[in-house]
């Protein structure tokens, strides 16, 4: 047994980083384990092809806050891009284009219509802001503090004022292809919103709950402030790597190449893990930043939960519907209607909210989209480096692909590559000449490279039932589990995925609440 540690967190993702900083800053002494070579976990940067490096799966940042931003720029972190517009690409003609708040390319009635609905999310989402930025609270209200903390939120509606408070209500179960339909004529621009409500979802714009991933986003813009949609130099793995370099100078251990085989239990408390390498670590918490279903099924094991505490993780959804297409293109592609300074712009393909369905549906049986709806950036606009003199890298993200498909995964790799590629033709024709690589990583690939269950975006389904307090599962809300000692700190915890360290703030800031671990 080594020299015990205060906490030992399972997982150097960017949320484990995150946590272990916030404690090693209050003075307790962290271990951070990482299976992988590297940290970062989904926030990572890799080569794909020689000489091409791309993000391997987050591409662009959404939701990072504006103040950690600042903070990591001290430990080496660039910014190629920020502010980026959004195309979204159009089969015949002009793109819409989004940037500052508004929407270009719309007629007037579409482009007010726009800016209402646009004012409106951005007053809900502060309320949603709010959500996401607390610890749940148990529906019981047991304590002072959580009896505060739903005034404070159930104020915060109130304040929207009737009207608001009224719409937001109506609005926030509803599905997003009605809320679109309400409000607008065009077909591109109901396509593209529809594609912020799906995106890393495994539901279409016409299920339930679209609105609340809407909003998701919506929220953690507004957090993201002036930096709005951004790409960090070197790719995501830069955040990582300064996420990195904060934790070490507030004195934490990372150790990679490090897998935790088992969390140790003794006398129904966590009390340190045992690596795969057989070595045993003691500490008086151990903190996971691994997805939900790993961490109990796996490294706790049943043995040590309730049947129903069991069967309700065994149930929690995280199959992963998104796929990663990187290509390297050996020159720069042209898409219609979007001038080469703008290429490294978000680009869409989400033309209308029935192509939009019509590529969610197969997904339901299992099956590819014969046209995928796409994510695109191309990198190596604004950031050069991550490909050899005069080449191009295109990294997409590609939406409802399941997990569990029919297919064997050799045969969706290719099928699917080539049908991105086919979509492609439409909108940048000639492209396909210009393809010398191409990667495609399936959810499943996902999951066994990253280690997330289902190589889920979220680590499982962001929805109304594993939302909040019952996000992962009832009895795991709070970032607390039915194991005294074990703590959760990842993207399968509240409020979610996506690169913004909110789940691992705020599980420190539970932690640090609950007292010194020496006192237990
Ligand atoms: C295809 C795809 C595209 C995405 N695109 C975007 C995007 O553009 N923008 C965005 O903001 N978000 C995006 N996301 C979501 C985002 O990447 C994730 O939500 C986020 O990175 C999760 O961070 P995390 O720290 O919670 O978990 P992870 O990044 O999954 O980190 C968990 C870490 O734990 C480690 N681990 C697991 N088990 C063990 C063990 N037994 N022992 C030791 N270590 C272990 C893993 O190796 C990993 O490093 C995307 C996700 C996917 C899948």
């Amino acid at each position: 047994m080594t020299q015990p540690f205060d906490h030992v967190v399972i997982g150097a993702g960017h949320n484990g980083l995150v946590c272990a900083t916030l404690l090693a800053k209050a003075g307790r002494r962290v271990l951070v384990l990482e299976a992988r070579d590297t940290v970062g976990g989904m926030a990572t940067t890799r080569e794909f092809a020689p000489g091409f490096r791309v993000s391997a799966c987050a591409h662009l940042l959404y939701a990072l806050p504006e103040g950690l931003a600042r903070e990591l720029a001290a430990h080496g972190l660039e910014f190629a891009a920020t502010d980026l517009a959004t195309y979204a690409l159009n089969p015949d003609g002009a793109p819409l284009v989004f940037q500052q708040g508004t929407v270009v390319g719309v007629d007037e009635r579409d482009a007010r219509a726009y800016a209402q609905l646009r004012t409106q999310m951005a007053r809900f989402a502060r309320v949603l802001a709010r959500v996401l930025g607390m610890e749940p609270f148990r529906v019981t209200l047991k304590s002072w503090r959580e009896r505060i903390a739903a005034g404070t939120l159930a104020l915060s509606i109130r304040l929207l004022g009737k009207r608001q408070m009224r719409e937001f209500l109506r609005i926030v179960g509803m599905n997003a292809y009605d809320l679109l339909t309400e409000n607008f004529e065009s077909a591109l621009l109901k396509g593209a919103l529809a594609f912020d409500a799906t995106q890393g979802a495994e539901h279409g714009a016409r299920s339930p709950g679209s609105v609340l991933t809407l909003l998701y986003r919506v929220a953690g813009l507004a957090g993201a402030g002036r930096l709005g949609t951004a790409q960090p130099r070197g790719g995501m793995g830069a955040v990582s790597a300064a996420l990195a370099a904060r934790a070490r100078k507030a004195g934490v251990e990372i150790r990679t190449g490090s897998p935790v085989a088992r969390i140790t239990v003794v006398d129904d408390r966590a009390v340190g893990v045992l690596l795969a390498s057989g070595e045993e670590i003691s500490a008086r918490s151990v903190i996971s930043n691994a997805d939900p279903k790993a961490t109990f099924l796996k490294l706790l094991g049943p043995g040590y939960l309730d049947t129903d505490f069991v069967r309700r993780i065994d149930h929690f959804r995280a199959k992963g519907a998104v796929a990663k297409v990187h290509l390297a293109l050996e020159g720069l592609p042209a898409f219609r209607g979007v001038p080469a300074a703008a290429l490294g712009a978000r680009l869409l393909v989400s033309p209308s909210m029935d192509y939009l369905e019509g590529a969610f549906n197969p997904s339901k049986y299992r099956e590819l989209p014969e046209h995928p709806v796409l994510e695109i950036t191309v990198p190596t606009q604004a950031d050069p480096g991550l490909a050899p003199a005069g080449k191009t890298v295109l990294s997409i993200n590609v939406m409802f692909v399941p997990y569990d498909l029919k297919i064997e995964a050799r045969a969706a790799r290719e099928q699917l590559g080539a049908r991105v590629e086919a979509v492609l033709e439409d909108y940048a024709p000639g492209i396909g000449a210009l393809v010398s690589a191409r990667e495609v990583l399936l959810p499943g690939d996902l999951e066994r490279e990253f280690g997330a269950a289902g190589g889920h975006w979220h680590h499982g389904a962001l929805a109304f039932d594993q939302f909040f307090f019952t996000r992962p599962v009832p009895g795991a809300a709070g970032y607390t589990t039915p194991v005294a000692g074990l703590h959760l700190c990842g993207a399968g915890s509240h409020p979610g995925g996506g690169v913004m360290g909110t789940p691992g703030r705020n599980a420190a800031r539970k932690i640090l609440k609950e007292g010194s671990p020496h006192a237990r």
